[in-house]
């Protein structure tokens, strides 16, 4: 918690030059590659070309490179998948995702007593790097993404029966925790290019149960963050941002997870930074922020002590994964830098393209790509959306279809309503008369089916997301209708 520990640790300071440290080992990794290359180049020994040779020959290897992604671009482009020549000629070289910044907290924390996270001078670290991230006054780390969003809901007073509305395409973390406080998660339908809630149908579900959103920052792109609060406030909701893959994201020029009443980051393995697992609730509001750490802690207070007024589980985060966790976050504004360029990138060269939806990014505000999904219209195309996923792997485009299997309320246990040993209580006793079986989102379901998912990596380069973009032209062209 901050309140108590800002103070004392505000005296520790990043060294400017931590920040520089993945650069070494990217360049490192960077080489790696290109030794790896050369040898597949048939170039066994690499060692005694000159650099500048080197470097030159590098150079040609590029140009000829987008020489023949242009020329796929002709009216004879053969697709890959029939034999013709892919349109991503290049790779691009992942660095380590851990090293010096980690090392040096990790070594920090073997020399100390306790690893517990209060007073944890890890845990400050971590902290005080985070509120450089999102300004918060509260901030409570935690196990996961999903304790993350379970204090934030207990936080919130969600009652038995209470009414959450939140996204149906999303990580079920996001209504994990409404579940287990008992209340009843409402799914509300997507804008069909941005891919977050859609505020009117949002409001069109409002009850008089209603008592929450949750709005999950899909893939990193803000949502329509003004409307939903305009909503929230206008109807008395408490508005609770999910930014478990917005990381560094920013909403028309503020940090993501500063506009709601609370946010929940996650710090899993797949997400933009990491600590294995972990996660981050914040907020700066009076009636929630003080509750986060006891939600977060078995119901105690650290700072009053005394008898339980709260009750909850134990979500606590070690000082082992804040040590991580305060590192990682020194890499964070360059991962999210390059994501967002390349992901705005990917658009502008796919704009126009008949039959195909861009992932829509608000112009002012940030979008930390955790992936890029362009939408198909099924009627623009001779093909179908599986033979159109297979046509870009083939081009070396790294897409897959959709996201998420089904919307959250397709899956068999919410359509069983069976959360606790096949029963679901909030329902048994007449608390609720949501059905899942007839919830319906139509754009959410379309967008499942329709969707093309594309990996966006820092690592990549602006020739790459070129390359890529001639293989989903490429594509779009030879299976248009
Ligand atoms: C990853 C994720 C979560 C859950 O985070 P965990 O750390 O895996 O529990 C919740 N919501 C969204 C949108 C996520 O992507």
């Amino acid at each position: 918690m901050v309140g108590a520990t800002r103070s004392k640790y505000s005296l520790i300071r990043t060294p400017p030059n931590l920040c520089d440290a993945p650069r070494e080992h990217e360049t490192k990794n960077l080489c790696n590659w290109w030794l790896h290359f050369c040898i597949l180049a048939g170039m066994q020994n690499h060692t005694e070309i000159p650099r500048r040779d080197f470097l030159a020959a590098s150079a040609a290897g590029m140009t000829l490179a987008s020489g023949l992604a242009f020329a796929a671009e002709g009216e004879a482009a053969k697709l890959a998948v029939d034999g013709g020549a892919k349109a991503v000629t290049m790779a691009y070289a992942a660095g380590p995702r851990f090293g010096a910044p980690e090392r040096e907290r990790v070594e920090q924390m073997l020399g100390q007593d306790t690893l517990f996270y209060w007073k944890g001078p890890q845990t400050g670290i971590f902290t005080e790097r985070f509120q450089q991230v999102c300004p918060a006054k509260y901030v409570m780390t935690c196990s996961s993404g999903t304790a993350a969003l379970h204090i934030a809901v207990a936080a919130a007073g969600i009652a038995p029966g209470d009414e959450v509305i939140t996204s149906p395409v999303t990580d079920i973390g996001s209504v994990i925790g409404v579940i287990y406080q008992m209340g009843v998660p409402v799914f509300a339908d997507l804008n069909p290019s941005s891919l977050n809630l859609d505020p009117a149908d949002v409001e069109k579900r409002i009850t008089p149960k209603t008592k929450a959103i949750i709005a999950v920052h899909l893939a990193g792109n803000p949502c329509d963050l003004d409307a939903l609060k305009a909503i929230a406030d206008k109807h008395n909701l408490i508005l609770i941002e999910d930014c478990c893959q917005a990381w560094g994201a920013k909403y028309r020029g503020k940090p993501i997870g500063s506009i709601g009443h609370i946010a929940c980051w996650s710090l899993q393995n797949s997400k933009h930074i990491t600590t294995g697992d972990g996660g981050v609730v914040a907020s700066s509001d009076e009636t929630y922020g003080p509750k986060l750490q006891r939600y977060g802690d078995k119901g105690f207070d650290r700072i009053k002590g005394g008898q339980f007024e709260f009750f909850s589980t134990n979500y606590r985060m070690s000082e082992t994964q804040a040590a991580v966790g305060a590192g990682q976050l020194t890499r964070l504004e360059e991962i999210i830098a390059s994501r967002s360029k390349l992901g705005n990138s990917l658009s502008e060269k796919i704009t126009g393209l008949k039959g195909v939806t861009p992932h829509n990014v608000h112009t002012e505000d940030r979008c930390s790509y955790w992936f890029y999904m362009f939408r198909i219209d099924p009627k623009a195309f001779t093909c179908d959306r599986a033979q159109f996923v297979k046509a870009l792997s083939a081009e070396g485009v790294p897409a897959s279809a959709g996201y998420i299997p089904v919307t959250m309320h397709k899956n068999p246990v919410f359509q069983q309503h069976g959360f606790f040993a096949g029963k679901w209580p909030v329902k048994d006793l007449g608390l609720t008369s949501m059905d899942f079986t007839k919830h319906e989102t139509p754009e959410a379901e379309a967008i499942l089916q329709t969707g093309i998912r594309v990996t966006i990596h820092e690592a990549m380069t602006e020739q790459y997301i070129d390359e890529v973009a001639t293989g989903i032209r490429k594509v779009a062209q030879h299976y248009a209708a």
